[in-house]
């Protein structure tokens, strides 16, 4: 038993102290950032066919940490464990909101601003208050605000799913299907909630040109979307060639590095809102 005891030291690797070192660095980070004012937004553009300004913005979350700007992948696993993304949800959409009413005052009145909600967000029983309250706190109108959520939050909160989504219907907030395609449960999903938008998942865009099967699975997506009266976009659209299949074939908005990559309100500005005010 001592021998195994001492064996089992040598599957201590150094990296391994190093890795939950860092996670526990980050945690307890984490929870100073908002009150220490270290998250921040961008705002990825939405064109439709040919357009020059955007239809639409999504807001992705950013986080500032010791002179490093930080990618939501590292941040939000941990502060949904924690449930830090309660607060910080609360927080990006309070954020997108004001960013959004700024934006419909200096003149893009009808810019949608699409935010993420996390299933742990989802699983709050505040969660549809909190939106109405931001919305009437902020001005912004529901019908310009678009909530992204995932096939597998669906899956994974499947008896509130249905008041939740019918409540922010009622409300008049659109709801998108993130990474629509890549989950279980898409077709039902579709069939079950009021779903406004599709964002076909960016595995499907890269493989334009590459997989006819997966070109094919494209276009069966959108001849549905269009029976069923839901609108596309598609997410991470980096190549020509990717855009002009995707017009084509009439998924009309386009999200990606191509077209625009997340950027500050200023830049936003700069780009697009420059001589929109009288
Ligand atoms: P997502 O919602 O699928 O967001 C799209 C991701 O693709 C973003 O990564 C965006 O920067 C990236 N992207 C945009 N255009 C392109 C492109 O042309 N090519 C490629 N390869 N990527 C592109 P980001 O900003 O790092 O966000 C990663 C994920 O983090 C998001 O995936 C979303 O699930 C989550 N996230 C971001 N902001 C929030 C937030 O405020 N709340 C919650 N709960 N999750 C968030
Ligand atoms: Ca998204
Ligand atoms: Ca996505
Ligand atoms: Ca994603």
């Amino acid at each position: 038993a001592k021998e195994l005891g001492s064996n089992s030291m040598l599957f201590y690797r150094p990296e391994m102290h190093t890795r939950s070192g860092e996670r526990f660095a980050i945690g307890s980070a984490l929870k100073n950032a908002l009150g220490a004012n270290e998250f921040f937004l961008v705002y990825q553009p939405q064109f439709r066919a040919g357009a020059q300004r955007p239809v639409g913005v999504e807001a992705l979350l950013r986080w500032r940490h010791n002179g490093e700007v930080i990618t939501p992948d590292r941040f939000i696993p941990l502060s949904e464990e924690k449930g830090l993304i309660v607060e910080v949800g609360e927080w990006v959409l309070r954020t997108a909101c004001t960013q959004g009413r700024l934006w419909h005052e200096q003149g893009f009145s009808d810019l949608r601003v699409a935010v993420n909600l996390s299933a742990r967000q989802f699983r709050e029983r505040t969660l549809v208050p909190m939106i109405y309250e931001v919305l009437e706190e902020t001005g912004f109108p529901p019908a310009a605000l678009e909530i992204e959520i995932t096939e597998s939050l669906t899956l994974s909160n499947a008896n509130s799913a249905p008041n939740i989504l019918g409540a922010l219907k009622e409300m008049g907030v659109g709801i998108a299907i993130d990474d629509f395609g890549t989950g279980y449960s898409s077709l039902a999903c579709l069939g079950r909630y009021p779903i406004d938008t599709l964002k076909i998942d960016l595995s499907f865009v890269q493989a334009i040109g590459r997989d006819p099967r997966v070109e094919a699975i494209i276009c069966a997506i959108v001849a549905m979307a269009g029976t069923l009266g839901i609108a596309l976009v598609a997410e991470g659209v980096e190549t020509e060639a990717q855009r002009d299949f995707l017009l084509g074939r009439g998924c009309d908005v386009i999200q990606g590095y191509l077209v625009g990559k997340p950027m500050l309100p200023q830049e936003f500005d700069a780009h697009f809102a420059s001589g929109l005010l009288p």
